[in-house]
């Protein structure tokens, strides 16, 4: 049996797969089974941040598999204190906590605003309300599949768990609206900076201003989902210091490992204490060995100059496709980015760079890119030269 059949023949049929079988890969290269090779403009979803097999990143995570794999949280581990204190310096929150994927770094946010409340306001307040858009991701468990603000995800699992209501994303009115009817009920406000799965749409200004003077005034949290925005995507290491920002509570995820598995909310000062002893917990969380990833990825991403480079390939990218007729518009910021098409139907450009050597990906309509933050410009120009040639046809 042949590698495809044999998958499908034992694995849950829960996504749309493209019949590609993938065995390696090199920098932004990958190579499928049978020897082709593809350049990388989607880094997984965002995660191989370095790369395929970064040198640097291969030399950490596999001295630490030689050294100790994982120990129970019963235990500290060297790697982890290291790498929690190098991710508060670059972003200035004061504590974290260590999970293994983006939807268990939200459900720790989501524990953490409704104690916060809890803790201040008593039980008997119900202030257990937390505000999210509409159009958001924010994971496929229970708890952040109703966080999610997108009625597709809301189908067949029922019941959903109650406390989450929607505001329309960029609109003012919508959030005052919707704050007057839950008075005295909402305990945070969490949003993505750009909504990836969304359709990479990014919030205003004036909209991320509106929610933190709201939050301020009526001791709401604020969360920043940055699972796919954070380390660096957009060209600052996290999305909100673009909108001059500090979320009390953010969340990342997809890119901090550099494609392993990891999932972190960091906390600020007045949230650094809610979750205590027994309160929150996860058997793998701060694995040692992704740990190391993570400390590669931290120590390539804060070196001197590397997220002004991120901006100018993102630019540079944005220059090149601007005026060609089938683009009629490019949002998201730095290497994060949605591509509207005029005629033609993102999958179907999408399956067609996939035949002829370039990986890319969709969301909602868009084409999208997520290449990883490493990529050269001659890696740029030989992806860009497949794709153009495509919409042009
Ligand atoms: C991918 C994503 C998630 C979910 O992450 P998983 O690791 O798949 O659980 C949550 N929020 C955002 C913004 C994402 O892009």
């Amino acid at each position: 049996m042949n590698t495809i059949d044999k998958f499908n023949e034992h694995v849950m049929p829960t996504y749309g797969r493209y019949d590609l079988v993938l065995d390696k890969g090199e920098d932004q290269t990958a190579v499928s089974e049978e020897g082709r090779e593809y350049i990388d403009f989607g880094s997984g979803i965002g995660t191989n941040s370095l790369g395929y097999c970064n040198d640097e990143w291969v030399d950490a995570v596999c001295a630490q598999a030689h050294k100790i794999q994982h120990t129970s949280n019963y235990y500290y581990t060297k790697v982890q204190a290291d790498f929690a204190e190098k991710l508060c310096g670059i972003t200035g929150y004061s504590k974290m906590f260590f999970g293994n994927s983006g939807a268990e770094a939200n459900e720790c946010a989501i524990k953490l605003a409704r104690k916060y409340s809890f803790d201040k306001y008593g039980k008997d307040a119900e202030r257990n309300i937390i505000i999210t858009l509409v159009n958001s991701f924010h994971g496929r468990t229970m708890g952040t599949l109703s966080a999610t603000g997108q009625d597709v995800f809301h189908n067949y699992f029922f019941p959903f768990l109650p406390g989450f209501v929607n505001v329309k994303a960029n609109d003012i009115d919508d959030l005052n609206k919707v704050l007057e009817e839950n008075k005295d009920k909402v305990c945070a406000i969490m949003f993505e900076c750009i909504q990836g799965e969304g359709g990479v749409v990014g919030l205003d200004e004036s909209f991320v201003k509106a929610i933190f003077e709201a939050a301020e005034k009526n001791d709401i949290l604020t969360i920043c989902d940055e699972v796919q925005t954070g380390v660096g995507r957009t060209g600052k290491f996290l999305a909100s210091m673009n909108y001059g920002v500090k979320p009390n509570i953010v969340t990342m995820a997809k890119g901090l490992a550099g494609g392993l598995p990891i999932g972190v909310c960091l906390a600020d000062e007045k949230c650094k204490d809610v979750l205590t002893k027994g309160t929150h917990g996860s058997t793998f969380g701060g694995n040692p060995v992704v740990c190391a990833g993570g400390m590669a990825v931290l120590n390539k991403v804060s070196e001197e100059g590397f997220l002004v480079e991120v901006v100018k390939k993102g630019d540079y990218i944005r220059s090149k496709l601007k005026d060609l007729p089938e683009v009629t518009g490019i949002s998201g910021m730095g290497l994060m980015m949605g591509i509207s098409l005029k005629t033609k139907q993102a999958g179907d450009i999408c399956k067609a760079c996939l035949d002829n050597g370039l990986l890319i990906l969709t969301a909602k309509e868009k084409l999208r890119f997520l290449p990883p933050l490493t990529i050269s410009y001659e890696e740029i120009d030989k992806g860009l030269e497949i794709l153009t040639k495509l919409l042009a046809e």
